[in-house]
């Protein structure tokens, strides 16, 4: 087993894997910004080495200084979190090449996963379905049209080196393709530096469904269930829960095993998560995350397993702690994202944390890295914690999740707070009927 770990990230997620590193009784590294001094994450860390200003692009990005900071510090191996350099496929290669682990999968891997139009060909060839859509990158407005009239309207363009949501447009009709054509390769071009896109058939009302898979070098693999993350604003993931509302436990088992089978196909190592679009009792995948993702908790709290953990004894070549027939799935869990934003305007609202109470009791989990009188730096994400409840059935964590927003004191600044305790009063969202656009719905009815 490694003996000191660097954890190449910052915030909650910079502490989830300190957590794990710790109870496994391996010491770590943090590294950070001039900005990120006094965070949390350099407070708990074993040591810290500052890797350069506060801009994403010269610190938490940059990897000759991430890499000279394992050789000061004598670090084997190193967790990326997720975001910055967790799926860069070039930045696994480099640490290789210097003799450190990277905690995470093949890079041959990151590097398919990572073009979107590549993943699609990629899955479908080890029998995944995906969604109906455009063979390739659409390379003129012609194709684009063709495409669009082949695939049936509305159609979504997206960016193949989409993430974050970006790069993505829907044209409702014919007349619409062009510019939305136009639109997501400019975006997808200034986001990514890569304007290629591609086309897929715009679904009415589905629900995003992922299954959270993991893969030890020994060949065997096991999926975790489904983690439902359909309520979204443009595109991005506010509140998650395991299981679905809308899945039962024969369709869980139906996509577990196609998930499984693929994966094992595929050769896959480490931690992933397939993304489905589930509409009409159908998934359709579009994409696959090979990281840990931000939502990763709802899927501990219902299986008990530590996925930070898991990640780590494949990295050091052990076989995965458990088998599929031990996975259980107990009671149901909610996670609310606790962003530093306006909760009407979404207003990102970063700045000094005056006063700060985490709530507790019983099933309530808040991975944040805040504190009573940290400033919260403008750089970076607005994810100021994860509230996490667990239940024994879907009600019990309701009223959980309830209670524990209500005891949460962040003074200061604003956050998501109030937005969770007036979604968790809706009937749709108490009755478990939501699809991904209804949280946008919503938020243009509240006005
Ligand atoms: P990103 O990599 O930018 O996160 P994804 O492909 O994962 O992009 O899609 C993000 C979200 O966009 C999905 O969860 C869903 O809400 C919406 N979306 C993506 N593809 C489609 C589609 N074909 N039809 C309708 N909505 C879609």
């Amino acid at each position: 087993m490694f003996e000191k770990i660097l954890i190449a990230n910052r915030g909650e997620i910079a502490l989830r894997i300190h957590r794990a590193c710790n109870e496994m009784g391996i010491l770590t590294v943090a590294v950070h910004s001039e900005a990120d001094a006094t965070a949390m994450h350099v407070r708990l860390a074993d040591e810290s080495v500052c890797i350069g200003p506060a801009p994403a692009s010269k610190s938490y990005l940059n990897i000759p200084a991430i890499v000279s900071a394992c050789e000061i510090t004598g670090a084997q191996a190193i967790h990326p979190g997720y975001g910055f350099l967790s799926e860069n496929a070039r930045f696994a290669e480099i640490l290789a090449a210097h003799g450190y682990t990277f905690i995470g999968p093949r890079p041959e891997h990151i590097r398919v996963m990572g073009d979107k139009i590549a993943a699609k060909r990629a899955v479908q060839a080890v029998g995944i379905p995906v969604v109906p859509g455009s063979e390739g990158a659409l390379n003129s407005e012609a194709e684009a049209l063709a495409a669009a009239d082949s695939i049936g309207y509305p159609v979504l363009i997206k960016a193949a080196a989409g993430g974050g949501g970006r790069g993505m447009k829907v044209a409702q009709t014919r007349d619409e393709v062009a510019e939305a054509y136009g639109t997501a390769r400019g975006e997808a071009k200034a986001a990514f530096g890569d304007d290629a896109v591609y086309m897929e058939r715009y679904l009415a009302r589905p629900r995003h469904i992922e299954l959270q898979v993991v893969a030890d070098s020994f060949g065997a693999v096991c999926h975790l269930g489904e983690r439902d993350c359909s309520l979204q604003r443009r595109h991005q993931k506010m509140m998650e829960e395991a299981p679905s509302p809308a899945i039962d436990a024969e369709a869980r088992a139906k996509i577990g095993k196609i998930v499984v089978d693929a994966v094992k196909a595929i050769g896959y190592l480490g931690v992933g998560t397939i993304e489905f679009l589930y509409e009409n009792g159908e998934f359709f995948f579009i994409e696959m995350n090979t990281r840990l993702q931000v939502e990763h908790p709802v899927t501990e709290a219902i299986t008990g397993i530590d996925l930070v953990r898991e990640q780590i004894r494949i990295a050091a070549g052990l076989p995965l702690s458990f088998t599929q027939d031990e996975v259980r799935f107990e009671g149901h869990a909610i996670e609310c994202r606790i962003n530093a934003e306006n909760p009407r305007t979404f207003m990102p609202s970063p700045g000094l944390v005056s006063d700060f109470h985490a709530p507790g009791g019983l099933g309530v989990r808040l991975d944040s890295a805040l504190y009573a009188g940290y400033s919260i730096p403008p750089f970076y994400d607005s994810l100021a914690g994860k509230l996490i409840v667990h239940g024994r059935d879907r009600a019990e964590a309701i009223a959980r999740m309830k209670r524990s927003l209500a005891e949460m004191v962040v003074g200061g600044i604003e956050t998501t707070i109030p937005l969770f305790q007036d979604l968790l009063r809706d009937p749709d969202i108490i009755e478990g009927r939501y699809d991904i656009h209804w949280l946008e719905r919503w938020i243009k009815a509240q006005g």
